[in-house]
C-alpha cells in the first residue's frame, strides 16, 4: 500500500440522524439560546460523572476563564499548569491578570509530573492547573495532596478527558473544579461548547454569575419589582445556547459507545507498534483509564534515520491526517514577549520533538487504522 485514496482526518465529530433532529426539534421550540436543554444537559453532564453541579459554557475555553475567576485568580497569582497543552489552558490565567508557571511533564505519561509542581511552588502560587493530556487522566490524588499541603485550588483541564476513569471514577468529581470542551474532535461535541463540574456551591454560584454579565436576580426583587436584577460583578456573555445543549444531550446517549471505539482503535495500535523499532507507545498507568482523545506516539530519534519532519511529511503525503500535539505552550511569541525563555521544561521540550499524532475518532473504521499502521510502517522502514 502506499497512499490512500482519500485523506484520514486526525479526528472528527461522530453525528447521527438523532443528533441532527434534536437541533432542529429545539429550532422549532420558543427557546433558542439558554433555556431548558442547557439545565438538562448540565443534568445529565454531572449525573454521567458523579459531580454535585455542572455549569455550561459557550466553550471549553470561557469554561476555564470561568474557573480562574470563580478560583479568585489575579494579578500577583502563580498559576501551575504544563506545557504540553493547547494554549487555552495558561491563556485562562492570563485573562485574569494571573501569571502562568510551567512544570515539566513525566517522560513517560506525558502528563504534568507532580514532583516539578512541587519544584514551583512559591508565596505567589494560588492554583493548579494540570491537564489530562491526550485523555489519561493526571495523578490526581498526588496532585490534590500537594494543594492541601499549600492551600491552593486545582483546576483540572478535562478537555481530553470525558469519560475516561481515575481509580475506577470518572474524571470530574475529584478536582476543585473540572474543565470539559465539547469541540468537535473532542469526546462528544456541542459545536462550540464547554462545562465546569464541581462540588462547591460557591464555585457552581460564581460559574453562573460569571457566565452571565455577572448579573443576577436579586432575593428581595419581589419587593422591588419583577423587573428588577442586579448586576454584582463584572462578568461576560458566555452563555451555552440551547441548540448546542440539544445536541450536547443526544451526544451524551452515545460517550460510553464513542469512548469504547477509541479504546479499540488505541488497543490495535498499541499491539501493532509495541515493539516496531524506532517507535514508543504512551505509557498507560494502571491507576487510569483513558478516554484516547488522541493517540501519540514518540518517535525514536536515536534509531530512527528519518526526521520527524520527514516522518509527518511522508504520512500527510500518503493521506494520512498525522498532526503534532502540542508545542510547548511557551514557545509561542506572544509567551516569548511575555519573557518566558525557551528552555524551561527540558523534559517537555525534549519530548515534543519526537511528538507524532496518529488518527483516532469514534467513526474510523478498522481498515483506517490497518492503513495508518501499515503506511507508517512502511515510512519507518524505507
Ligand atoms: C480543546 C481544548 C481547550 C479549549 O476548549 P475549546 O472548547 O476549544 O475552547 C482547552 N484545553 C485543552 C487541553 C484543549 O484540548
Amino acid at each position: 500500500m502506499n497512499k490512500r485514496s482519500t485523506f484520514l482526518s486526525y479526528g472528527k465529530q461522530s453525528i447521527d440522524e438523532a443528533d441532527i433532529e434534536a437541533v432542529v426539534e429545539t429550532l422549532r421550540s420558543p427557546f433558542l439560546t439558554q433555556g431548558p436543554k442547557v439545565e438538562e444537559f448540565e443534568q445529565s453532564v454531572a449525573d454521567y460523572i458523579g459531580a454535585k453541579y455542572a455549569v455550561a459554557f459557550s466553550n471549553g475555553t470561557a469554561a476555564l476563564h470561568g474557573a480562574c475567576y470563580a478560583a479568585g485568580i489575579g494579578a500577583g497569582d502563580e498559576v501551575i499548569t504544563t506545557p504540553i497543552t493547547f494554549a487555552a489552558t495558561s491563556n485562562a490565567v492570563l485573562y485574569c491578570g494571573g501569571t502562568p508557571v510551567f512544570a515539566d511533564i513525566d517522560s513517560q505519561t506525558y502528563n504534568i509530573d507532580p514532583e516539578e509542581i512541587k519544584k514551583n511552588i512559591t508565596s505567589k502560587t494560588k492554583a493548579i492547573i494540570p491537564v489530562d493530556f491526550t485523555g489519561q487522566p493526571v495523578n490526581l490524588d498526588e496532585i490534590m495532596t500537594i494543594a492541601e499541603e499549600h492551600k491552593l485550588i486545582v483546576i483540572e483541564d478535562g478537555a481530553h478527558s470525558f469519560g475516561a476513569s481515575y481509580k475506577g471514577r470518572k474524571v470530574g468529581s475529584q478536582a476543585h473544579m473540572t474543565m470539559f470542551s465539547f469541540h468537535p474532535v473532542k469526546p462528544i461535541t456541542t459545536a462550540e461548547g464547554g462545562v465546569i463540574t464541581t462540588n462547591s456551591e460557591e464555585y457552581y454560584e460564581k460559574l453562573k454569575l460569571f457566565r452571565s454579565h455577572g448579573i443576577s436576580k436579586t432575593p428581595y426583587a419581589e419587593e422591588l419589582g419583577d423587573w428588577y436584577y442586579e448586576m454584582t460583578d463584572l462578568g461576560f456573555n458566555y452563555r451555552m445556547t440551547d441548540m448546542q445543549a440539544a445536541l450536547g444531550l443526544s451526544q451524551m446517549k452515545k460517550i460510553d459507545k464513542f469512548i469504547n471505539s477509541r479504546r479499540e482503535i488505541a488497543e490495535m495500535y498499541n499491539d501493532a507498534l509495541d515493539q516496531f523499532s524506532g517507535v514508543i507507545i504512551p505509557k498507560q498507568l494502571d491507576e487510569t483509564k483513558s478516554g484516547w482523545h488522541l493517540y501519540m506516539i514518540q518517535l525514536d530519534q536515536t534509531v530512527l534515520k528519518k526526521t520527524r519532519k520527514e516522518i509527518f511529511n511522508e504520512m500527510r503525503t500518503c493521506n494520512i491526517g498525522v498532526h503534532v500535539h502540542y508545542i510547548p505552550v511557551y514557545w509561542h511569541p506572544y509567551y516569548q514577549q511575555l519573557g518566558y525563555g525557551k528552555q524551561i521544561c527540558k523534559v517537555a521540550e525534549n519530548w515534543y520533538q519526537g511528538a507524532l499524532t496518529l488518527p483516532i475518532f469514534p467513526d474510523m473504521e478498522k481498515s483506517d487504522v490497518n492503513d495508518v499502521i501499515e503506511i507508517l510502517k512502511n515510512i519507518l522502514l524505507k
